[in-house]
Protein backbone atom coordinates (compact mmCIF):
# COMPACT_ATOMS: atom_id res chain seq x y z
CA UNK A 1 0.00 0.00 0.00
CA UNK A 2 0.91 3.64 -1.03
CA UNK A 3 1.19 4.25 3.10
CA UNK A 4 -0.29 7.70 2.93
CA UNK A 5 -0.27 8.66 6.69
CA UNK A 6 3.42 8.22 7.07
CA UNK A 7 5.41 11.37 5.32
CA UNK A 8 8.67 11.13 3.11
CA UNK A 9 10.84 11.43 6.22
CA UNK A 10 8.81 8.67 7.77
CA UNK A 11 9.01 6.42 4.96
CA UNK A 12 12.84 7.15 4.40
CA UNK A 13 13.08 6.19 8.24
CA UNK A 14 11.59 3.16 7.81
CA UNK A 15 13.96 2.00 4.93
CA UNK A 16 16.52 3.25 7.02
CA UNK A 17 15.67 0.70 9.93
CA UNK A 18 14.35 -2.13 8.12
CA UNK A 19 18.55 -1.78 7.06
CA UNK A 20 19.61 -1.38 10.46
CA UNK A 21 17.62 -4.80 11.64
CA UNK A 22 18.36 -6.44 8.49
CA UNK A 23 22.03 -5.87 9.71
CA UNK A 24 21.68 -6.46 13.30
CA UNK A 25 18.50 -8.58 14.40
CA UNK A 26 18.21 -10.70 11.16
CA UNK A 27 21.00 -12.91 11.29
CA UNK A 28 20.45 -13.57 14.98
CA UNK A 29 16.76 -14.67 14.97
CA UNK A 30 17.33 -18.36 14.76
CA UNK A 31 19.60 -18.36 17.70
CA UNK A 32 16.52 -16.18 19.44
CA UNK A 33 14.09 -18.39 18.63
CA UNK A 34 15.92 -21.62 18.43
CA UNK A 35 18.04 -21.57 21.45
CA UNK A 36 16.49 -18.40 23.44
CA UNK A 37 19.65 -16.82 23.32
CA UNK A 38 19.61 -14.16 25.67
CA UNK A 39 22.79 -12.89 24.73
CA UNK A 40 21.56 -12.10 20.88
CA UNK A 41 18.94 -10.37 22.33
CA UNK A 42 20.75 -7.76 24.06
CA UNK A 43 23.47 -7.33 21.87
CA UNK A 44 20.48 -6.13 19.46
CA UNK A 45 19.02 -4.25 22.51
CA UNK A 46 22.90 -2.31 23.08
CA UNK A 47 22.76 -1.75 19.14
CA UNK A 48 19.53 0.09 18.94
CA UNK A 49 20.51 1.91 22.23
CA UNK A 50 24.11 3.01 20.55
CA UNK A 51 22.08 4.13 17.52
CA UNK A 52 19.56 6.48 18.93
CA UNK A 53 16.85 4.24 18.26
CA UNK A 54 15.36 3.48 21.84
CA UNK A 55 15.10 7.17 21.89
CA UNK A 56 12.28 7.86 18.85
CA UNK A 57 9.86 7.96 22.12
CA UNK A 58 11.33 11.35 23.83
CA UNK A 59 12.33 13.93 21.66
CA UNK A 60 14.12 16.06 24.52
CA UNK A 61 16.21 13.24 25.02
CA UNK A 62 16.76 12.21 20.65
CA UNK A 63 19.91 12.72 19.34
CA UNK A 64 19.60 11.72 15.62
CA UNK A 65 18.41 13.21 12.28
CA UNK A 66 14.87 13.20 12.19
CA UNK A 67 13.20 16.28 12.27
CA UNK A 68 9.92 15.11 14.61
CA UNK A 69 10.58 11.91 16.30
CA UNK A 70 8.01 10.22 18.20
CA UNK A 71 5.70 7.14 18.28
CA UNK A 72 5.10 6.81 14.72
CA UNK A 73 8.78 6.10 14.55
CA UNK A 74 8.51 3.97 17.63
CA UNK A 75 5.99 1.87 16.08
CA UNK A 76 7.52 1.25 12.71
CA UNK A 77 10.62 -0.06 14.91
CA UNK A 78 8.46 -2.09 16.31
CA UNK A 79 6.73 -3.34 12.79
CA UNK A 80 9.82 -3.71 11.11
CA UNK A 81 11.61 -5.79 14.43
CA UNK A 82 8.37 -7.70 14.84
CA UNK A 83 8.50 -8.65 10.93
CA UNK A 84 11.80 -10.51 11.66
CA UNK A 85 11.24 -11.80 14.92
CA UNK A 86 8.74 -10.61 17.56
CA UNK A 87 10.26 -12.05 20.60
CA UNK A 88 12.88 -9.75 20.02
CA UNK A 89 10.46 -6.90 19.29
CA UNK A 90 8.31 -7.52 22.91
CA UNK A 91 11.63 -7.38 24.68
CA UNK A 92 12.16 -3.22 23.49
CA UNK A 93 8.38 -2.66 23.67
CA UNK A 94 8.73 -3.79 27.46
CA UNK A 95 11.74 -1.64 27.90
CA UNK A 96 9.84 1.30 26.39
CA UNK A 97 6.84 1.15 27.88
CA UNK A 98 9.30 0.76 31.31
CA UNK A 99 10.91 4.14 29.81
CA UNK A 100 7.70 5.87 29.46
CA UNK A 101 6.61 6.13 32.93
CA UNK A 102 10.06 7.22 33.92
CA UNK A 103 10.34 9.71 31.23
CA UNK A 104 6.84 11.32 32.22
CA UNK A 105 7.03 10.63 36.12
CA UNK A 106 10.35 9.62 38.22
CA UNK A 107 12.62 12.19 39.58
CA UNK A 108 16.17 13.80 37.74
CA UNK A 109 18.11 11.51 39.94
CA UNK A 110 15.76 8.24 38.91
CA UNK A 111 16.27 9.29 35.22
CA UNK A 112 19.64 9.34 35.16
CA UNK A 113 20.33 6.19 36.80
CA UNK A 114 17.21 4.47 34.96
CA UNK A 115 15.54 5.89 32.10
CA UNK A 116 19.17 6.79 30.39
CA UNK A 117 20.28 2.95 30.67
CA UNK A 118 17.75 1.50 29.03
CA UNK A 119 17.57 3.80 26.39
CA UNK A 120 21.22 3.81 25.78
CA UNK A 121 20.38 -0.24 25.21
CA UNK A 122 22.48 -0.67 28.12
CA UNK A 123 19.65 -1.94 30.50
CA UNK A 124 16.27 -3.40 30.07
CA UNK A 125 13.24 -2.58 32.13
CA UNK A 126 10.00 -4.81 32.88
CA UNK A 127 6.79 -3.72 33.77
CA UNK A 128 4.70 -5.60 36.90
CA UNK A 129 1.20 -5.53 36.88
CA UNK A 130 -0.45 -8.81 36.38
CA UNK A 131 -1.27 -10.90 39.13
CA UNK A 132 -1.89 -14.58 39.90
CA UNK A 133 -5.42 -13.28 41.37
CA UNK A 134 -5.66 -10.01 38.94
CA UNK A 135 -4.95 -10.24 34.58
CA UNK A 136 -7.89 -7.99 32.65
CA UNK A 137 -9.00 -6.45 36.13
CA UNK A 138 -6.11 -5.15 37.24
CA UNK A 139 -8.33 -2.98 39.40
CA UNK A 140 -8.92 -5.67 41.59
CA UNK A 141 -4.51 -6.18 42.32
CA UNK A 142 -3.78 -7.07 45.82
CA UNK A 143 0.40 -5.81 45.64
CA UNK A 144 0.87 -3.73 48.72
CA UNK A 145 3.26 -0.09 48.21
CA UNK A 146 2.63 1.39 51.39
CA UNK A 147 4.91 4.76 52.80
CA UNK A 148 7.30 3.93 56.04
CA UNK A 149 7.38 7.80 56.97
CA UNK A 150 10.12 6.35 60.00
CA UNK A 151 12.46 5.24 57.60
CA UNK A 152 11.33 7.87 54.38
CA UNK A 153 10.89 4.13 52.09
CA UNK A 154 8.79 2.70 49.89
CA UNK A 155 7.41 -1.23 50.97
CA UNK A 156 6.65 -3.42 48.56
CA UNK A 157 5.25 -6.68 49.07
CA UNK A 158 3.15 -8.81 46.29
CA UNK A 159 3.81 -11.60 43.86
CA UNK A 160 3.67 -10.50 40.19
CA UNK A 161 3.13 -13.38 37.40
CA UNK A 162 3.87 -12.94 33.31
CA UNK A 163 5.88 -10.15 33.49
CA UNK A 164 8.14 -9.73 30.39
CA UNK A 165 11.77 -9.59 31.08
CA UNK A 166 11.24 -10.90 34.65
CA UNK A 167 14.50 -11.36 36.07
CA UNK A 168 16.86 -9.92 32.83
CA UNK A 169 15.77 -6.98 33.61
CA UNK A 170 17.26 -3.71 35.34
CA UNK A 171 14.18 -2.06 36.99
CA UNK A 172 11.05 -2.75 37.58
CA UNK A 173 7.65 -0.48 37.30
CA UNK A 174 5.67 -2.26 40.22
CA UNK A 175 2.20 -1.07 40.36
CA UNK A 176 0.22 -1.96 43.66
CA UNK A 177 -2.46 -0.12 46.67
CA UNK A 178 -2.10 1.92 48.81
CA UNK A 179 -4.43 1.66 51.66
CA UNK A 180 -5.45 4.90 53.34
CA UNK A 181 -5.63 5.79 56.56
CA UNK A 182 -9.45 6.96 56.29
CA UNK A 183 -10.81 3.52 55.31
CA UNK A 184 -11.83 4.21 52.03
CA UNK A 185 -10.65 1.96 48.82
CA UNK A 186 -7.05 2.53 48.47
CA UNK A 187 -5.18 3.86 45.43
CA UNK A 188 -2.85 2.51 42.88
CA UNK A 189 0.93 3.90 43.55
CA UNK A 190 3.62 3.49 41.17
CA UNK A 191 7.31 2.93 41.95
CA UNK A 192 10.62 1.77 40.37
CA UNK A 193 12.00 -1.40 41.69
CA UNK A 194 15.73 -2.01 41.04
CA UNK A 195 16.68 -5.45 40.52
CA UNK A 196 19.33 -5.58 42.79
CA UNK A 197 17.00 -4.74 46.37
CA UNK A 198 16.79 -6.80 48.88
CA UNK A 199 13.57 -9.31 49.22
CA UNK A 200 12.95 -9.52 45.55
CA UNK A 201 12.71 -13.00 43.57
CA UNK A 202 12.54 -14.38 40.62
CA UNK A 203 10.55 -17.99 41.50
CA UNK A 204 9.65 -19.22 37.64
CA UNK A 205 10.37 -18.20 33.87
CA UNK A 206 7.36 -20.14 31.91
CA UNK A 207 8.09 -21.55 28.85
CA UNK A 208 5.23 -20.11 26.05
CA UNK A 209 4.03 -21.73 23.06
CA UNK A 210 5.11 -18.79 21.36
CA UNK A 211 7.49 -15.69 21.17
CA UNK A 212 10.43 -17.86 22.49
CA UNK A 213 13.58 -15.96 23.71
CA UNK A 214 11.46 -13.18 25.26
CA UNK A 215 11.84 -14.24 28.94
CA UNK A 216 8.49 -14.12 30.94
CA UNK A 217 8.16 -14.98 34.29
CA UNK A 218 7.69 -14.03 38.34
CA UNK A 219 8.82 -11.44 40.34
CA UNK A 220 7.82 -11.33 43.93
CA UNK A 221 8.47 -8.97 46.39
CA UNK A 222 8.46 -9.74 50.16
CA UNK A 223 9.46 -6.35 52.41
CA UNK A 224 11.00 -4.95 49.26
CA UNK A 225 12.50 -0.98 50.33
CA UNK A 226 13.15 1.77 47.87
CA UNK A 227 13.70 5.22 48.78
CA UNK A 228 11.05 7.91 48.95
CA UNK A 229 12.55 9.60 45.29
CA UNK A 230 11.58 6.26 43.62
CA UNK A 231 8.31 7.56 43.54
CA UNK A 232 6.45 8.13 40.10
CA UNK A 233 4.29 10.91 40.02
CA UNK A 234 2.34 11.35 43.63
CA UNK A 235 1.26 8.67 45.93
CA UNK A 236 -2.39 7.54 44.14
CA UNK A 237 -1.37 8.25 40.87
CA UNK A 238 -0.69 4.76 39.27
CA UNK A 239 -3.76 4.10 37.80
CA UNK A 240 -3.54 7.46 35.45
CA UNK A 241 0.01 6.42 34.61
CA UNK A 242 -0.55 2.97 33.84
CA UNK A 243 -3.52 4.30 31.43
CA UNK A 244 -1.14 6.62 29.51
CA UNK A 245 0.97 3.83 29.56
CA UNK A 246 -1.38 1.61 28.00
CA UNK A 247 -2.18 3.95 25.29
CA UNK A 248 1.36 3.96 24.09
CA UNK A 249 1.83 0.22 24.48
CA UNK A 250 -1.21 -0.55 22.55
CA UNK A 251 -0.21 1.91 19.49
CA UNK A 252 3.12 -0.17 19.52
CA UNK A 253 1.06 -3.12 19.68
CA UNK A 254 -0.78 -2.43 16.53
CA UNK A 255 3.00 -2.17 15.45
CA UNK A 256 4.12 -5.61 16.20
CA UNK A 257 0.84 -6.99 14.52
CA UNK A 258 1.73 -5.62 11.49
CA UNK A 259 4.71 -6.84 11.45
CA UNK A 260 3.46 -10.86 12.43
CA UNK A 261 1.35 -10.27 9.82
CA UNK A 262 3.17 -9.25 6.86
CA UNK A 263 5.40 -12.04 7.20
CA UNK A 264 2.72 -14.39 7.00
CA UNK A 265 1.67 -12.81 3.94
CA UNK A 266 4.29 -12.59 1.93
CA UNK A 267 5.12 -16.33 2.80
CA UNK A 268 1.90 -17.34 1.58
CA UNK A 269 1.87 -14.63 -1.24
CA UNK A 270 5.46 -16.21 -2.55
CA UNK A 271 4.07 -19.67 -1.75
CA UNK A 272 0.68 -19.16 -4.02
CA UNK A 273 2.97 -18.27 -6.79
CA UNK A 274 5.49 -20.85 -6.70
CA UNK A 275 3.27 -24.19 -5.73
CA UNK A 276 1.56 -26.16 -8.54
CA UNK A 277 -1.40 -27.77 -7.99
CA UNK A 278 -3.87 -29.68 -10.54
CA UNK A 279 -1.52 -28.11 -13.38
CA UNK A 280 -1.80 -24.99 -12.11
CA UNK A 281 -0.39 -22.04 -9.55
CA UNK A 282 -1.86 -22.89 -6.09
CA UNK A 283 -2.35 -19.12 -6.56
CA UNK A 284 -5.02 -19.66 -10.01
CA UNK A 285 -7.25 -21.11 -7.63
CA UNK A 286 -10.30 -18.47 -6.73
CA UNK A 287 -10.13 -19.78 -3.11
CA UNK A 288 -7.20 -19.17 -2.51
CA UNK A 289 -7.62 -15.26 -4.37
CA UNK A 290 -9.85 -14.87 -1.53
CA UNK A 291 -7.32 -15.77 1.22
CA UNK A 292 -4.95 -13.68 -0.57
CA UNK A 293 -7.94 -11.16 -1.37
CA UNK A 294 -8.59 -10.99 2.97
CA UNK A 295 -5.41 -11.06 4.18
CA UNK A 296 -4.01 -7.72 1.87
CA UNK A 297 -7.65 -5.82 3.06
CA UNK A 298 -7.26 -6.33 6.39
CA UNK A 299 -3.24 -5.68 6.72
CA UNK A 300 -4.12 -2.54 5.12
CA UNK A 301 -6.92 -1.07 7.05
CA UNK A 302 -4.68 -2.16 10.32
CA UNK A 303 -1.95 0.14 9.11
CA UNK A 304 -4.50 2.86 8.93
CA UNK A 305 -5.68 2.54 11.82
CA UNK A 306 -2.47 1.82 13.58
CA UNK A 307 -0.86 5.14 12.18
CA UNK A 308 -3.89 6.97 12.76
CA UNK A 309 -3.36 6.37 16.42
CA UNK A 310 0.15 6.88 16.64
CA UNK A 311 -0.20 10.20 14.82
CA UNK A 312 -2.52 11.46 16.77
CA UNK A 313 -0.73 10.57 19.96
CA UNK A 314 2.49 12.70 18.04
CA UNK A 315 0.06 15.94 17.49
CA UNK A 316 -0.16 15.71 21.54
CA UNK A 317 -3.65 13.54 21.86
CA UNK A 318 -3.69 11.38 25.34
CA UNK A 319 -5.25 9.92 28.09
CA UNK A 320 -9.22 9.47 27.10
CA UNK A 321 -8.77 11.60 23.72
CA UNK A 322 -6.97 8.21 22.72
CA UNK A 323 -7.63 5.93 24.37
CA UNK A 324 -10.29 4.61 21.71
CA UNK A 325 -8.03 4.73 18.94
CA UNK A 326 -5.27 3.16 20.86
CA UNK A 327 -7.81 0.53 21.65
CA UNK A 328 -9.04 0.06 18.17
CA UNK A 329 -4.83 -0.35 16.98
CA UNK A 330 -4.40 -3.15 19.14
CA UNK A 331 -7.45 -4.54 18.29
CA UNK A 332 -7.51 -4.93 14.67
CA UNK A 333 -3.67 -5.22 14.05
CA UNK A 334 -3.37 -8.49 16.63
CA UNK A 335 -6.69 -10.00 15.28
CA UNK A 336 -5.41 -9.21 11.86
CA UNK A 337 -2.06 -11.18 12.79
CA UNK A 338 -3.97 -14.06 13.66
CA UNK A 339 -5.96 -14.26 10.77
CA UNK A 340 -3.05 -13.82 8.38
CA UNK A 341 -0.72 -16.89 10.39
CA UNK A 342 -4.05 -18.83 10.10
CA UNK A 343 -4.27 -18.16 6.59
CA UNK A 344 -1.00 -18.69 5.56
CA UNK A 345 -0.19 -22.12 7.27
CA UNK A 346 -3.57 -23.18 5.43
CA UNK A 347 -2.15 -21.97 2.00
CA UNK A 348 1.03 -23.97 2.97
CA UNK A 349 -0.59 -27.53 3.82
CA UNK A 350 1.78 -29.52 5.24
CA UNK A 351 4.96 -27.07 4.69
CA UNK A 352 3.04 -24.66 7.27
CA UNK A 353 3.09 -26.44 9.96
CA UNK A 354 6.49 -28.09 9.76
CA UNK A 355 10.03 -25.90 10.83
CA UNK A 356 11.95 -27.36 8.01
CA UNK A 357 10.17 -25.30 5.33
CA UNK A 358 10.27 -21.95 7.04
CA UNK A 359 8.41 -19.62 9.76
CA UNK A 360 5.02 -20.29 9.23
CA UNK A 361 4.60 -22.05 12.42
CA UNK A 362 6.73 -20.21 14.23
CA UNK A 363 4.70 -16.78 13.42
CA UNK A 364 1.37 -19.14 14.38
CA UNK A 365 2.64 -19.88 17.60
CA UNK A 366 4.02 -16.30 18.24
CA UNK A 367 0.97 -14.55 17.32
CA UNK A 368 -1.65 -16.44 19.84
CA UNK A 369 -0.04 -14.19 22.16
CA UNK A 370 -0.67 -10.74 20.39
CA UNK A 371 -4.51 -11.27 21.67
CA UNK A 372 -4.26 -11.12 24.71
CA UNK A 373 -1.13 -9.56 26.20
CA UNK A 374 -1.54 -5.38 26.35
CA UNK A 375 -5.44 -6.12 27.39
CA UNK A 376 -7.06 -8.70 25.74
CA UNK A 377 -9.33 -8.36 22.64
CA UNK A 378 -11.92 -8.44 24.81
CA UNK A 379 -10.86 -5.41 27.45
CA UNK A 380 -9.86 -3.29 24.33
CA UNK A 381 -13.82 -3.80 22.79
CA UNK A 382 -15.22 -2.62 25.93
CA UNK A 383 -12.77 0.50 25.92
CA UNK A 384 -13.67 1.30 22.30
CA UNK A 385 -17.35 0.89 23.04
CA UNK A 386 -17.33 2.88 26.35
CA UNK A 387 -16.25 6.17 24.31
CA UNK A 388 -19.77 4.83 21.63
CA UNK A 389 -22.12 4.33 24.67
CA UNK A 390 -20.93 7.39 26.58
CA UNK A 391 -24.39 7.43 28.45
CA UNK A 392 -24.04 3.93 29.50
CA UNK A 393 -22.07 2.34 32.70
CA UNK A 394 -20.79 -0.47 30.76
CA UNK A 395 -20.92 -3.71 33.44
CA UNK A 396 -17.69 -5.92 32.98
C1 LIG B 1 3.50 -13.60 26.85
C2 LIG B 1 2.89 -12.69 27.89
C3 LIG B 1 3.60 -11.58 28.35
C4 LIG B 1 3.05 -10.75 29.34
N1 LIG B 1 3.79 -9.69 29.82
C5 LIG B 1 3.28 -8.95 30.85
C6 LIG B 1 4.07 -7.92 31.46
O1 LIG B 1 5.19 -7.62 31.04
N2 LIG B 1 3.56 -7.25 32.53
C7 LIG B 1 2.32 -7.54 33.03
O2 LIG B 1 1.92 -6.91 34.01
N3 LIG B 1 1.54 -8.50 32.46
C8 LIG B 1 1.99 -9.21 31.40
N4 LIG B 1 1.23 -10.21 30.84
C9 LIG B 1 -0.09 -10.49 31.38
C10 LIG B 1 -1.22 -10.05 30.47
O3 LIG B 1 -1.35 -8.65 30.51
C11 LIG B 1 -2.48 -10.80 30.96
O4 LIG B 1 -2.30 -12.18 30.62
C12 LIG B 1 -3.75 -10.25 30.36
O5 LIG B 1 -4.02 -8.97 30.86
C13 LIG B 1 -4.94 -11.15 30.66
O6 LIG B 1 -4.99 -11.48 32.00
P1 LIG B 1 -5.15 -13.01 32.45
O7 LIG B 1 -4.15 -13.83 31.72
O8 LIG B 1 -5.13 -13.06 33.94
O9 LIG B 1 -6.57 -13.45 31.93
P2 LIG B 1 -7.99 -13.15 32.63
O10 LIG B 1 -8.10 -11.75 33.04
O11 LIG B 1 -8.23 -14.20 33.64
O12 LIG B 1 -8.99 -13.38 31.40
C14 LIG B 1 -9.15 -14.68 30.82
C15 LIG B 1 -10.05 -14.53 29.59
O13 LIG B 1 -11.33 -14.03 30.00
C16 LIG B 1 -11.64 -12.84 29.30
N5 LIG B 1 -12.36 -11.95 30.19
C17 LIG B 1 -11.99 -11.53 31.43
N6 LIG B 1 -12.92 -10.71 31.94
C18 LIG B 1 -13.92 -10.61 31.01
C19 LIG B 1 -15.14 -9.90 30.93
N7 LIG B 1 -15.54 -9.07 31.89
N8 LIG B 1 -15.89 -10.02 29.81
C20 LIG B 1 -15.49 -10.83 28.80
N9 LIG B 1 -14.34 -11.53 28.81
C21 LIG B 1 -13.55 -11.42 29.91
C22 LIG B 1 -10.30 -12.24 28.88
O14 LIG B 1 -10.43 -11.38 27.78
C23 LIG B 1 -9.52 -13.52 28.57
O15 LIG B 1 -9.84 -13.94 27.28
C24 LIG B 1 1.77 -11.03 29.84
C25 LIG B 1 1.04 -12.13 29.35
C26 LIG B 1 1.59 -12.95 28.40
C27 LIG B 1 0.79 -14.14 27.91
Amino acid sequence: MQDFLLTEEDRAFRSEVRAFLQRELAPRAADIEDRQDWNAVKHVVRALGEAGYLRLMFADLYRGSLKKPGLTHATILSEEASTINYAFETTIATALSCAYPLHRHASARLRDAYLEPILDGRAIGAICVTEPGTGSDSADMQTRVEFDARTNEWVINGFKRYISNASVADVYIVYGVTPRDDGAKPRVTAVAVPKDVPGISFPRNYSFMGRRGCIVGEVKFDDCRVSADHLLGDEGDGFAIMRGMFNFERAILGGSGLGVARSAFEIARQHAQSRRTFGQFLGCKQLIWDKIAQMSWRIDAAELITYRATKMYDAGADGKALMKEAAMAKLVATETANFCVNEAVQILGGDGLTKEYGRTEQLYRDARALTIVGGTSEMVKYLIASRDLPELKINL
